[in-house]
């Protein structure tokens, strides 16, 4: 019988992989099992605490029907909001279908929980790009601005620290809700840490403690034992086709937190008076549940991608963010990758290790909501899912890629060493 590791080192050659390549991933990977230790010890607390969570709401086989129509007594989206609530430690949870994406769940936690005159405090830098339109930085039609909430900015310090001074001198009578996000984005700033958004939620609630803190949670979920809602936050927001979704569920979003900022969420996201009670499931609550059981080791397995992506591409001399030592707090990995061809042929080597639409190549265009042209690379289940094997990157110096995502494990390290095939395809040295 022929050795198991020699048919595997066949399968990656038949699929693309170079020997040289594959044996460079090879020995990256081996001083990575001590860290990829402690991220599946994170997944098991976080099953656990999901397992936990079904098991306290009795989740039965009949909630994972659904509802048409208006969707009253939809019991099974009812109890998935239990389950997503008493997982995060929140009083509350809206869990929906049709929250779009994880810029409407924001929109719809800020429009909702504002009112005019109101100010809107980061503290943590300029938010992900989407929001600029949200909140009216860029002047937008339907803009927060035009609602007459204002905005308010403080950088986060050179270093990543937060400018406390600063912070203390923007919180003003207007002041209702301060939004901290949790992940980078495409920003190049650190991501932050449960720790680090409880320390600034405590500074901000010494100061103001009627002020709501809410966090856009996008990407973190699972990704430590703890989530922001653990340490203050009034409101956690995400995107279910990033980690909550687990890769499965096919839209949609949540807002996790206080019960009167997620009932004024409700009723705003379908009308006063209606609130919560309608919003049918429309067959999505299998998905929605298997999914959020799945969303401990699916995030898992994404982060070890993260990690081996920055490993590799670092040993090669690129300028990764966050550098592969560093602990990390979301699935982002961001590569300077400093042209716009190499830029092409990571997403393209991505592009080619996807499930679906491995034959396609990818190419920049002027995405709705951002400002410079984006090359994406995703060949996943469901479209534009980011906690399926994605990666994409504004075309602007220095070529930074964001790379995320990865259902599992396996696909990630294919993806990763496919896109540095590419990269030698197109002449790097290894
Ligand atoms: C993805 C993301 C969003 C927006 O989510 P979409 O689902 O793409 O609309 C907002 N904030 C952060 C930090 C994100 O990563």
């Amino acid at each position: 019988m022929k050795d198991l590791q020699a048919e595997i080192q066949e399968q990656y050659q038949a699929l693309g992989i170079s020997e040289p390549v594959r044996r460079l991933g090879e020995e990256v990977l081996a001083e990575l099992a001590p860290r990829f230790a402690r991220i599946d010890e994170i997944a098991e607390y976080n099953q656990l605490k999901v397992l936990g969570a079904m098991r306290k709401n009795r989740v039965s086989e009949s909630h994972l029907t659904g509802t048409t129509g208006y969707g009253y007594n939809d019991d099974g989206r009812d109890t998935l909001e239990r389950v997503y609530a008493d997982t995060f430690h929140t009083e509350d949870a809206l869990v929906r279908a049709q929250i779009t994406c994880g810029t409407h769940a924001l929109n719809l936690a800020l429009s909702s929980n504002l009112r005019p005159g109101d100010e809107l405090l980061s503290p943590v830098g300029k938010p992900y790009d989407t929001l600029e339109e949200v909140i009216g930085i860029r002047p937008s039609a339907g803009s927060l601005a035009e609602y007459g909430v204002t905005y308010r900015q403080v950088d986060l310090l050179p270093g990543g620290g937060f400018d406390y001074p600063a912070i203390a001198a923007a919180l003003n009578p207007k002041t209702r809700l301060v939004t901290i996000q949790r992940s980078k984005g495409y920003a190049s700033r650190p991501t932050l840490s449960v720790e680090q958004i409880g320390e600034l939620i405590a500074f901000v609630k010494e100061r103001r403690p009627d002020v709501i803190c809410m966090v856009d949670n996008c990407y973190g979920e699972f990704v430590q034992t703890r989530e922001p809602s653990d340490v203050g936050a009034d409101m956690i927001v995400g995107s279910l086709i990033k980690n909550p979704g687990g890769g499965l569920a096919p839209a949609g979003g949540y807002i996790c937190g206080r019960s009167d900022c997620i009932e004024q969420a409700a009723r705003r996201l379908t009308s006063p008076g209606l609130g919560r009670e309608v919003g049918a499931s429309l067959g999505m609550n299998p998905s929605f549940y298997q999914g959020f059981f799945l969303a401990p080791t699916v995030t898992a397995g994404a982060e070890k991608g993260a990690i081996f992506a920055a490993s590799l591409y670092e040993r090669l001399g690129f300028s990764v963010h966050p550098a592969a030592a560093t602990p990390r707090y979301d699935i982002i990995q961001a590569i300077n990758l400093n042209s716009p061809e190499w830029l092409k042929a990571f997403c393209k080597g991505i592009q080619m290790a996807a499930p679906v639409d491995s034959f396609v190549t990818p190419e920049p265009w002027a995405m709705p909501g951002y400002d410079d042209e984006v090359i994406m690379a995703a060949g996943a289940f469901v479209q534009g899912s980011s906690i399926e094997l994605s990666a994409d990157g504004p075309l602007r110096p220095p070529y930074t890629v964001f790379f995320q995502g990865g259902i599992t494990w396996y696909h990630a390290k294919y993806g990763i060493l496919m896109s540095l095939q590419k990269l030698v395809d197109a002449g790097l040295e290894l």
